[in-house]
């Protein structure tokens, strides 16, 4: 083994974007769809999960956990995850991703751990990542000034919290005039939301007020980008919409989450802004054997120093696993490859994969 696998192999990650996990045990219908970001529907009959690239590296990387031979097949992998408590399956796989701290986004929790479960099963830290649109439709029920009550439970909710986060790309996308709404146009839009009895915010001038005075906390604002469930508009969630907001947006740190099948895109942005920062959570774990090559283009045109890692796990334990797992293992392809053709020295490798693991991560989010 090269001293780089080595270092891979042991490095302690910090998880810079994540959900909880389930600790209740559920069928095998919630499991297959837990595994299928992109569909809002229960999967068609014909269909399983286990015959997509996240189902193979679940059979591949996540039996051996459970006492199966790798490559176990479905029914034998799911018959043997029944015979495991739920918590018993989230200590067993997020204990093995090695991950020191979590940064967790609170703002879609339902039937998964909270912050204090996160720490508990997993015996790390866990730090909160406070959602705005969650801040805005906490606000908006709030009698009277709108800006003033959005403001006020900002401010509380993330006294604790390390970062803000955005899900505008399923609000809409990206596209269009990102800048800052007067007083006036906020108080006339929250009216009509108010008027409009719709407790989801979908209002554009109140998703700009919104990113606007997260700007002025000085803590990290992270930014769904790029795939996510089909209510998400693929087109409109391209990072280059946001040249406008980065050029506006100071020296708050903006973290492009996720980013396939805009990787490239967001590698320029993080080249063209001091502030913008990138990872390929959730895109990893669903791309599975062909998540080396994505890592690959994720250290094309970003600085190192602007590539954060992620699982994007939420509800399976094995996709806060796996998220690691792969990712251990497609830059370590990457990297020895790079290594090996005399490109790189193998200590540069070796500082490069520390800054991606815990080290970027560390210094944006002042861990
Ligand atoms: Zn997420």
């Amino acid at each position: 083994m090269s001293a780089l696998a080595e270092h891979i192999a042991a490095v302690t990650l910090i998880d810079h974007h994540v959900h909880g996990c389930w600790l209740q045990s559920g069928d095998r219908r919630r499991f297959e769809n837990g595994l299928n970001e992109a569909n809002t529907e229960p999967l068609a009959d014909f269909d399983t999960a286990f015959d997509t690239q996240l189902g193979v590296a679940v059979r591949t990387h996540c039996a051996p956990l459970l006492g199966l031979p790798a490559h176990a097949d479905a029914d034998e992998y799911w018959r043997r995850r029944c015979q495991y408590p739920e918590p018993e399956l989230a200590r067993l796989f997020l204990t093995a991703a090695n991950v020191s701290d979590w940064l967790i986004d609170t703002g879609f929790a339902s039937g998964v751990a909270d912050l204090g479960e996160m720490a508990a099963v997993t015996g790390g830290r866990a730090h909160e990542v406070v959602r705005l649109e969650s801040v805005a439709e906490e606000a908006m029920p709030a009698a009277g000034d709108y800006a003033a009550a959005f403001s006020r439970i900002l401010v509380e909710r993330t006294a604790n919290a390390v970062a803000t986060k955005s899900i505008m790309a399923y609000r809409g996308g990206f596209a269009g005039d990102l800048s800052e709404p007067t007083a006036r146009e906020v108080a006339e839009a929250a009216t009509r939301w108010w008027d409009s009895g719709e407790p989801r915010l979908t209002d554009r001038v109140l998703l700009r007020f919104g990113l606007h005075q997260a700007l002025r906390l000085d803590k990290p604002l992270q930014f769904h980008v790029g795939f996510g469930d089909r209510d998400c508009d693929l087109r409109l969630a391209n990072p280059l919409y946001l040249l406008d907001f980065f050029r506006a947006a100071g020296d708050t740190p903006i973290m492009l989450l996720h980013c396939y099948p805009y990787e490239r895109e967001a590698g320029y942005l993080a080249q063209a802004f001091n502030n913008v920062y990138l990872d390929g959570g959730l895109a990893i774990n669903y791309l599975g054997a062909r998540s080396a090559s994505f890592i690959g283009r994720l250290l094309e045109m970003a600085p190192f120093r602007k590539i954060l890692y992620s699982s994007d796990g939420f509800g399976p334990p094995e996709l806060h696993f796996l998220g690691a797992h792969l990712w251990r293992s497609g830059i370590h392809r990457v990297l020895q490859e790079f290594v090996d053709a005399g490109h790189w020295a193998e200590g540069d490798a070796i500082r490069v994969v520390d800054l991606i693991a815990h080290g970027n991560a560390r210094r944006v989010y002042r861990l």
